[in-house]
C-alpha cells in the first residue's frame, strides 16, 4: 500500500510528519513522492494564521480530487487545523474520511488504515501525548540537516496566539531521550542539528529535576566532537565542521546568560540568535500578553552582541495588531533601525474570534496594516543589502543543500536558517569537483544581493 504525506506549517509539523511517516513505514507502507500513486492520503495541517488555514483548506481540496477517479481510497486530515476547528470540521469537509488532532499523532496508523473514529475524528486533549515518544521511529526529509524537538506546547498567553489551546502547555523532553535521539541523526549523517520548540528557550523548567537549555546545548555541542571524525570547530571560520546546531524559536522572556554564553564557547553552535519580539511598543506588548520593554530589548541585544562575537539576529514582528497607533509603529520601526537585525520577518496581524486579542478595540485597518509592513520590510532590505555588503572578500563555511545548475549549488552559511533566510550559492570551477549534499564547502564570498551571497568554492 502507498502513502502520500503532505506536509504544511512549521519546523515542528515537520517532526511530527516525519514521526507519522516513520510509524507508517514500520507498518509496512511505501512512502510515494506523488498523490497520484498514492492509496491513502495524509495532510498535515497549520491553523496557525487565516493564511495558514486557508492554505490548509486549499491542500486539502486539492488532493481530495485524487480520490473520484484514481487509486486513492482514502484522505486523512491530522494536526492544528483539526485540533482548532474541532466542532465544524467533519461537517465542513466531507472530502475526508479521518481527523486526527495533535493529542493523536501516535494513532496515524490506525487513522490510514481505515479505522473508524465518533463523527470521523480523533480529538484527545493535546497534553495527553508525550512531546514526542522515545525512540519513535523517523522518516527524515533531508539527509543532511533535522530538527529536533525539544518541548512541544506552550505555557505562554500571547493574546494573539491559538497555540496553547492547540498544543497544551509546555511539556519539555528528558534531556537523555533529546542527546539520544541527536547522536543517532548525527550517526545517520545529519550535518546541521536545528532544536525547536514553541518557546525554546525556556526549555526544561517544567521538568524534575528541572535542565535547562544552556546545559542540554552543550552537550549536545559534545556530540559531534566525540562522534564525527572531524574537528567540528570554527564554525565561522575558514576550518570545515564536522556539524552544526542551531537553535530556534528563543523567547526575549526565557533566554538567559548561560545560553549566551554557551553559544559563545562552542564553536560547533552557529552564532544565531532567533529571538521573535513581535513589539517594542509598551502598549502593545501589554495588550499582546508579553511582559517585557524595548529597554529589556535592547539590553538583551546590546548583551548578546557584546559576548557573541559576530551574532547574527533574527526576530519576527506583528504589525497592525489592535489598538497600535502610529507612535507605535514609529516606535518599532526606530527600534528596527537602530538594532540593525541581520534578519527579520514581519507578520500582518491575524484576527480570529477564537482569539483573546479579538476583543480588544481600534482593530488596525488592513491597508494601515499593510503600509506599516511595507515600510518595515523596506528598511530590512537597505540592512541586509548593507550587511551582505560587508561578506564580500570574507572565507565563510557553507552546508551544500542543492544543485542550481552545471557547477553552481545552493547552501547555507552559520548564519543562514533554512526556510525564512537567504541562501548562499557556491560556484565551482571546471577543475574542481563537485560536492556531495551535505558536505561543508569553504567559499570565498564574491557577490551579495540583498538576501543573498554568492561565492567561489577554494
Ligand atoms: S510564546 Fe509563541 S507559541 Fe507561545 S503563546 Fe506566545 S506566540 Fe504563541
Amino acid at each position: 500500500m502507498n502513502l502520500f504525506l503532505l506536509s504544511l506549517g512549521c519546523a515542528r509539523n515537520q517532526v511530527d510528519s516525519e514521526i507519522m511517516l516513520g510509524r507508517i513505514k514500520t507498518a509496512g507502507w511505501t512512502i510515494v513522492e506523488d498523490p497520484e500513486e498514492a492509496d491513502t492520503i495524509v495532510v498535515n495541517t497549520c491553523s496557525f494564521i487565516e493564511d495558514a488555514a486557508d492554505e490548509s483548506i486549499e491542500m486539502i481540496l486539492e488532493l481530495a480530487h485524487y480520490k473520484q477517479p484514481g487509486k486513492c481510497k482514502r484522505l486523512v486530515v491530522a494536526g492544528c487545523l483539526p485540533e482548532r476547528y474541532r466542532d465544524q470540521i467533519a461537517d465542513q469537509l466531507p472530502e475526508v474520511d479521518a481527523f486526527i488532532g495533535t493529542g493523536a499523532f501516535d494513532r496515524i496508523v490506525e487513522a490510514v488504515e481505515g479505522s473508524t473514529f465518533s463523527g470521523g475524528c480523533l480529538l484527545p486533549d493535546p497534553v495527553t501525548i508525550s512531546p514526542q515518544e522515545k525512540d519513535a521511529p523517523r522518516a527524515l526529509s533531508a539527509s543532511h540537516m533535522a530538527y529536533l524537538k525539544v518541548a512541544e506546547g506552550c505555557s505562554q498567553h500571547c493574546t494573539y496566539c491559538i497555540i496553547p489551546k492547540l498544543r497544551g502547555k509546555k511539556r519539555s523532553r528528558p534531556p537523555q531521550e533529546v542527546i539520544a535521539e541527536a547522536h543517532d541523526l548525527l550517526a545517520a549523517g545529519v550535518k546541521e542539528l536545528i532544536l525547536v520548540a514553541q518557546d525554546t528557550t525556556s526549555y526544561g523548567k517544567d521538568l524534575q529535576p528541572s535542565a535547562s537549555l544552556s546545559q542540554l546545548v552543550e552537550s549536545l555541542a559534545r556530540l559531534p566532537l566525540q562522534s564525527l571524525p572531524s574537528s567540528g570547530t570554527a564554525v565561522n571560520s575558514t576550518n570545515i565542521p564536522g556539524a552544526w546546531i542551531r537553535v530556534l524559536y528563543g523567547h526575549p522572556e526565557s533566554i538567559d546568560e548561560a545560553f549566551i554564553k554557551t553559544v559563545a564557547s562552542y564553536s560547533n553552535i552557529c552564532s544565531y540568535f532567533d529571538i521573535p519580539i513581535q513589539h517594542v511598543s509598551s502598549a502593545i506588548l501589554k495588550k499582546m500578553g508579553r511582559n517585557y520593554k524595548r529597554a529589556d530589548l535592547e539590553r538583551l541585544f546590546d548583551k548578546i552582541r557584546r559576548e557573541v562575537p559576530g551574532a547574527s539576529l533574527r526576530t519576527t514582528l506583528i504589525v497592525g495588531f489592535p489598538g497600535e497607533s502610529e507612535q507605535d509603529f514609529n516606535a518599532l520601526l526606530s527600534f528596527v533601525e537602530n538594532t540593525q537585525f541581520d534578519h527579520l520577518g514581519v507578520f500582518l496581524y491575524s484576527d480570529s474570534e477564537d482569539l483573546r486579542s479579538h476583543r480588544l478595540p481600534d482593530h488596525v485597518p488592513a491597508e494601515v496594516a499593510q503600509e506599516r509592513y511595507d515600510q518595515l520590510m523596506s528598511c530590512q532590505l537597505d540592512i541586509s543589502a548593507r550587511k551582505y555588503q560587508q561578506y564580500i572578500g570574507q572565507t565563510l563555511s557553507v552546508l551544500v543543500e542543492e544543485p542550481v545548475e552545471k557547477k553552481l549549488y545552493a547552501g547555507r552559511a552559520p548564519f543562514q536558517a533554512p526556510e525564512v533566510d537567504g541562501m548562499t550559492y557556491i560556484k565551482f570551477g571546471p577543475a574542481q569537483p563537485d560536492p556531495a549534499i551535505g558536505s561543508f564547502s569553504q567559499i570565498k564570498v564574491s557577490d551579495a544581493m540583498e538576501y543573498d551571497l554568492i561565492g567561489d568554492a577554494i
